[in-house]
Order: structure tokens, then C-alpha cells, then sequence
């Protein structure tokens, strides 16, 4: 409002020295200039007002000034309008079109019934100069354009104050009813958004609940698995005790059914100790305890233990390490888990003469480990499922029967903790290669 009345102003100042001369039309160029520089001083008040608002912010204060002015505002220019018009020519000026534009104004930033009282006003002062020129009580300056001299004289006037009010009090309407459904499309909005956000929150509190009961369910896991650990072992010495013919002569029969019952103790201790280290892989391990460890070292000492496995699965294992590689980082007790699951499968899964090749390489951003053999390999269909808990393939049943169908889980588990990205290549027949991605530790964390 108060930039456009600074250009009116200038406007008006312009049009008071140049339409007299420019269009030869009489008007009364002294009282606009005077009106004019009224304007300007109305204006010099308002943006006080302005600035005198705006240090309220957004207090709730602020919107009831804000309307008040803004009813204030319009009302000022409705009067200078009508003063202006008397100015220069009155009904034969169609300046008084200007009136419209406030009524375009005040339909969008005032209430509906504002607005309508804003059109009143206009059609009120519009009807004021129309009617006194008429009755001669003010002077009439004469535009000698569009209208006869007479014609502000005559009733005919009267018509034209109806069309020119019958059109403000439209564009009140039309303006308003759009306003109108627009805030409501707001409001529509911001309601959804309210809405969102308490879904948000609300699931967040799920969320936040799930992970204590998944906390709880795991202590309690690990928990049993700790308590089922120590009778297990006591068992299987026992067994063995037994077995060895300490505690007396065993006959056949007897030895065979031992030997059966150390085997499903020793699958049992082999379950627990899988469900104890999923656990801990689980617990998210503290980054803490992470170091810079060089997977050569690790892949070194696993291979080193499984070897005798190899050997005696008739199965070769060959590594490829090249130099100078970069470390991890990592946990290494972890790092260790994981290459000895997946080395431990390769040998475990690959019939007598095949090759398990544990390979190490490195590009910009990732040490690779890749543990590639020559077996049973892994139906397509299998290859999402095969890192759930208990997950053992058809083919994997039937070629090994030992297996908790745990590894593979610990493996994802402690890969995820290290950030590393892990993936399976297999071939019914052909053979398996799961390729670990860890992110250099060498690199700051984020690259
Ligand atoms: P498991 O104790 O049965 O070996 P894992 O979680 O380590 O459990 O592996 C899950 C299943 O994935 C295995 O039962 C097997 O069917 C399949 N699998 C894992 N590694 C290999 C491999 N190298 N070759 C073929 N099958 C494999």
C-alpha cells in the first residue's frame, strides 16, 4: 500500500502539471497538487504505523493492528479518490474506476463483511460528489471530453453511480468468494499437516516402543542361551567321559547311542554358540572399540585354522592377497566372525576336489573381501532368504547335515555394523562367491 501511494502520489503531481497542457482538459491542477502532497504526508504517517507494526513480530497483537490499518489504509484512499475526482471533473472523470482496485484489495486482505463496508464507503463518496456537484452545493470543474456541459446536472448521473457501485459491490463478491475458498484450502492443508505430524509422532512412539520390547526380547535371549550354555557343556563331557570307557565297558549298541547323543549336544552347544554371538552382533557393537585392522591379518589367522578343515574335506583353499592394502575399521574379534562363517561355508558346501579362493582387494573407497568356491552353489530363488535366521537351502540340507542356518545372519549382522555392503553370486552346481564391501578406514568416515 504505502510504495504504490508514494507512485500515486507522484502520479497525481504529474498528471496535475501535464494533463492541463498535454490534453487541453481544465482541471484544477493547484488542489490535485494539494491533494497530492496531502497524500504523501497521509503516507509519511503510515509507514510510521508501519514500522511501529512490524516490531510486534508475530504476536497475536499484530494481527488486529494489522486489519485496523489496513481498513484505515483504504478508507484514507477511498476520500482522497473521491476528493480527486471532484478535482477533476467528478462524474466525467473515469478515474473513479480506481475505486475498484481497492475493492480487489480489501476483498483479499479484509474480512468479507470489511470488505462490503469498504464498498459501501466507496459507492458512499462517489455518490457524495456525484450528488453535491449535481445540487450545486460544491463547483463542478468541466472535463468537456466525454460528457456535455450539463450532464453532471442532469439525473442521468444516477445511473452511473448504480453501475459504477453495482460493479464494486461485484468485485467485493467475486473477490471475497475466491479469498474465501482459498483460505479454506488452506486451512483444508494445514490441517493435513497437523494431522501428518501427530501420525508422525505417534509412530515414532511405536517406533521407540518396538525397539525397547526388541531390546527386552534380546537380553532375554541372551540370557537363556547363557544359562542353557553351561549344563550343555556339562553334558558333553560327561558324554565323553563315557564314551571313553573311564566309567565302565561300553557294548556296542551303548557306544552307538552315545556317539548319537555327543553328536545332537555337540549341534546344541554349536546352536547356542551361534544364537550367543548373533546376539552380541546384534547389540549394535560400541564404535568405541573400533580400530584400524588390516584384513590381510585377519584372513591370515582364519585360513590358518581352517586349513586342517580344508584338508581334510579334501577341499583346496587358496587366498590372494595383494600389499600394501588399507585397513578397515572395525571391531576385530567381529571381523574374525566374518570370515570365518563365510570360509567355513566355502569349505563346508564344496565336494571333495573343489577350491575356495579367499581373495582381498581394494578400489577408491572399499577394501573387498570376496570368498569364492567352486560348490554346491545357491538355487536364485534362494539367494534373498539365505541371511535369515534358520535359513538353510534344500540343496545345503541335503549335502551337510550339520548347521544352525545362524552364520550367514551373524555375517549380515556384524557387516552392517561395519557399514559394509554384502552380496552373493551363486550358481546351482557351479559354485558361491560372497563379496563384503568395507569402507576404507583409511578415508574419513563420510566419503
Ligand atoms: P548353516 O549353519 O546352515 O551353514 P548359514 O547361515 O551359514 O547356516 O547359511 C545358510 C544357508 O545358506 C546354508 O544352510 C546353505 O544352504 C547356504 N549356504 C551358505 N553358504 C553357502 C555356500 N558357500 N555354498 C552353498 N550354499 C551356501
Amino acid at each position: 500500500f504505502i510504495r504504490l501511494r508514494w507512485l500515486a502520489g507522484l502520479g497525481l503531481m504529474a498528471a496535475s502539471v501535464g494533463t492541463g497542457p498535454l490534453l487541453g482538459v481544465p482541471i484544477q491542477s493547484a488542489h490535485i497538487m494539494a491533494a497530492a502532497i496531502g497524500l504523501w504526508g497521509i503516507n509519511l504517517l503510515f509507514s510510521i504505523w508501519d514500522r511501529k507494526l512490524s516490531a510486534y513480530g508475530r504476536q497475536t497483537i499484530a494481527m488486529a493492528q494489522a486489519r485496523l490499518f489496513a481498513n484505515f489504509q483504504i478508507g484514507c484512499d477511498l476520500l482522497a479518490i473521491g476528493l480527486i475526482l471532484h478535482f477533476s471533473g467528478g462524474i466525467e472523470n473515469p478515474v473513479a474506476f480506481f475505486f475498484a482496485f481497492h475493492m480487489i484489495i480489501a476483498g483479499i486482505l479484509l474480512s468479507p463483511k470489511m470488505a462490503y463496508a469498504q464498498a459501501t464507503l466507496a459507492s458512499l463518496v462517489y455518490a457524495a460528489v456525484v450528488g453535491l456537484e449535481q445540487q450545486g452545493i460544491v463547483s463542478h470543474v468541466h472535463l468537456g471530453i466525454f460528457h456535455p456541459p450539463g450532464f453532471y446536472r442532469t439525473n442521468a448521473v444516477w445511473l452511473v453511480v448504480l453501475t459504477v457501485t453495482t460493479t464494486l459491490y461485484l468485485l467485493v463478491y467475486m473477490t471475497t468468494s475466491i479469498t474465501g475458498r482459498l483460505r479454506q484450502r488452506e486451512a483444508e492443508a494445514a490441517e493435513l499437516a497437523r494431522q501428518v505430524a501427530e501420525k508422525a509422532a505417534q509412530l515414532e512412539t511405536a517406533y521407540d516402543e518396538l525397539l525397547a520390547t526388541q531390546k527386552l526380547q534380546l537380553a532375554y535371549m541372551h540370557k537363556t542361551s547363557h544359562e542353557l550354555r553351561s549344563p550343555l557343556a556339562a553334558i558333553a563331557s560327561s558324554l565323553d567321559v563315557i564314551a571313553e570307557g573311564i566309567v565302565g565297558e561300553l557294548s556296542p549298541n551303548q557306544q552307538e547311542l552315545l556317539d548319537r547323543a555327543r553328536e545332537r549336544v555337540r549341534g546344541l552347544m554349536r546352536l547356542v554358540d551361534d544364537l550367543l554371538t548373533l546376539l552380541r552382533s546384534r547389540a549394535a557393537p560400541p564404535k568405541e572399540r573400533f580400530t584400524r585392522v588390516g584384513l590381510e591379518h585377519v584372513i591370515e589367522s582364519v585360513t590358518e585354522l581352517l586349513a586342517v578343515r580344508a584338508a581334510n574335506e579334501q577341499v583346496n583353499l587358496v587366498t590372494e592377497v595383494p600389499p600394501g592394502l588399507p585397513p578397515v575399521w572395525g571391531d576385530d574379534e567381529l571381523l574374525d566372525q566374518i570370515a570365518t562363517n563365510l570360509i567355513a561355508n566355502a569349505i563346508k558346501y564344496t565336494p571333495a576336489g573343489g577350491t575356495v579362493r579367499v581373495s582381498l582387494q581394494a578400489d577408491d573407497k572399499h577394501v573387498i573381501l570376496k570368498v569364492a568356491d567352486t560348490g554346491i552353489g545357491i538355487a536364485e530363488e534362494e539367494q534373498d532368504r539365505i541371511f535369515e535366521e534358520f535359513y538353510r537351502t534344500k540343496g545345503g540340507r541335503e549335502f551337510q547335515t550339520r548347521g544352525t542356518g545362524l552364520g550367514l545372519a551373524i555375517v549380515k549382522s556384524i557387516a552392517e555394523a561395519h557399514e559394509a555392503a554384502i552380496s552373493v553370486e551363486s550358481a546351482l552346481g557351479k559354485g558361491t562367491t560372497f563379496t563384503v564391501r568395507f569402507p576404507r578406514g583409511d578415508l574419513p568416515p563420510s566419503s
